[in-house]
């Protein structure tokens, strides 16, 4: 069974519903080349399996330069444990979700949500800017600062083979004061992101969106659901 899923030539989904487990977001790869990086880990019990997968489909894991995350909720951090042991590439998280990410507060992670045990991980790299840009081999990374989910959610993206691609998790919500959601910063994302006219929008739960009109309608239809 094939458990890798190509976007583009650049561009895989590696784990998620249907490639590791339901309860992982959807796991992207961006292939540089010379280096890669892998966007989230899942939630933990299949962060081996998600290797697997990468690995079996002709990868090198020790190409893997950066593990991006997202945000600091527990279906997108909990294989990091995992991965920090197994992989060489560095941890990259956004300076506010630092408290879940690193500290592993469990309020913030809802890791009981999914009966997970999580303790934290180091960061290698803090994102601190509004935008910040990463090379990953011949691939220039771009991160935008979207708090709303949580305060230091990140969305990513990249031109590559003439389209831009955005990988947005969890930019639909949920919303929870617990986690320091805020709405009036989460518009404020959204209409960042809708400026960015992305071809093709990688998502944390629901898949792979194109082209342009797609994406603008998704990210559009959760502003006009939420008022
Ligand atoms: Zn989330
Ligand atoms: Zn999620």
């Amino acid at each position: 069974m094939k458990r890798i899923k190509q976007v583009c030539s650049r561009v895989y989904q590696v784990g998620g519903n249907g490639l590791s487990n339901p309860e992982d977001c959807c796991v992207y790869m961006v292939d540089g080349g010379s280096a890669s990086a892998v966007i989230d880990a899942g939630a933990g019990a299949s962060a081996g399996r998600i290797l697997e997968n990468i690995a079996n489909a002709g990868f090198e894991l020790d190409a893997i330069k950066y593990i991006i995350v997202t945000h600091g909720h527990i279906d997108h951090i909990g294989g990091l444990p995992v991965w920090a042991r197994q992989l060489k590439g560095q941890i990259v998280a956004h300076e506010l979700d630092l408290p879940a990410v690193a500290q592993g507060i469990p309020r913030l992670t809802a890791a009981g949500w999914y009966g997970v045990d999580y303790q934290g991980v180091n960061v290698d790299i803090v994102l601190r800017e509004p935008m910040q840009p990463l090379q990953v081999g011949d691939l220039s990374l771009n991160f935008v600062h979207t708090p709303g989910h949580t305060p230091g959610s990140i969305a990513v993206y990249l031109d590559v083979e003439g389209q831009r691609f955005l990988f947005g998790q969890d930019i639909h919500g949920p919303f929870n004061p617990e986690w320091g959601s805020d709405l009036k910063q989460w518009r404020g994302s959204m209409q960042k992101l809708l400026e960015l006219k992305a071809d093709i929008l990688c998502e944390g739960h629901f898949g792979i969106y194109t082209p342009a009109a797609r994406v603008e309608s998704y990210i559009k239809s959760y502003l006009e659901r939420m008022g």
